[in-house]
C-alpha cells in the first residue's frame, strides 16, 4: 500500500528535517528529480534519511481532510440554497464540519514562503527568517545568501 502525501494549494509537500526539526516544502517534481541525489535541510544543511515523518504525514492528512470537508460543506450549502425554492425536498446543512486540530506546527508551516534557489533554479518553501539569514539549497546543499 502506498500513501500519497497531499500537497498544498501550490503543489508543495511538507518536509521535516530529522536533525533540527525545521519544516520546509518542496514540489514532488523537484524532490523526485533524477538530478537531485539528496535533499538538504535549508536550515542546517544536513541530509535526513526521511523527511516524511509520522507527524508530518499525520498533519498533512488532517489538512487534506479538513480541506475536503470544507469543499463538501460548501457544495451542500449551495444545494441547500437552491432547495429553498423547492419545498418538496427539505435539505438542511447544520453546521460547519468539525476541523481536526492541525496545531501546534500548522502556524509555523503557514509562514513558509516560496523562494527560488539560483544555484539549481528550483523552488522550495522555507521560513522567511531563513530568507534573511541565508539558506542551504535543498537540492545541492550550497548556502545561498540571497534567495528571492
Ligand atoms: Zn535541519
Ligand atoms: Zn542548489
Amino acid at each position: 500500500m502506498s500513501i500519497s502525501v497531499p500537497t498544498d494549494d501550490e503543489g508543495y509537500v511538507l518536509l521535516k528535517c530529522e536533525h533540527c526539526g525545521n519544516f520546509f516544502k518542496g514540489t514532488p517534481d523537484d524532490l523526485q528529480d533524477d538530478g537531485v541525489l539528496h535533499v538538504f535541510c535549508p536550515s542546517c544543511g544536513l541530509i535526513s534519511d526521511s523527511y516524511i515523518t509520522d507527524d508530518v504525514l499525520e498533519l498533512a492528512i488532517k489538512m487534506a481532510t479538513n480541506y475536503a470537508n470544507d469543499i463538501i460543506y460548501d457544495a451542500f450549502k449551495n444545494l441547500e440554497r437552491h432547495n429553498r425554492m423547492n419545498s418538496m425536498i427539505k435539505f438542511k446543512v447544520e453546521k460547519k464540519p468539525h476541523h481536526e486540530t492541525e496545531d501546534p506546527i500548522r502556524s509555523g508551516i503557514e509562514a513558509l514562503e516560496i523562494c527560488t534557489f539560483p544555484c539549481c533554479k528550483r523552488t522550495a518553501k522555507i521560513k522567511s527568517l531563513l530568507k534573511m539569514t541565508g539558506a542551504y539549497c535543498p537540492f545541492c546543499g550550497v548556502k545561498n545568501y540571497e534567495v528571492e
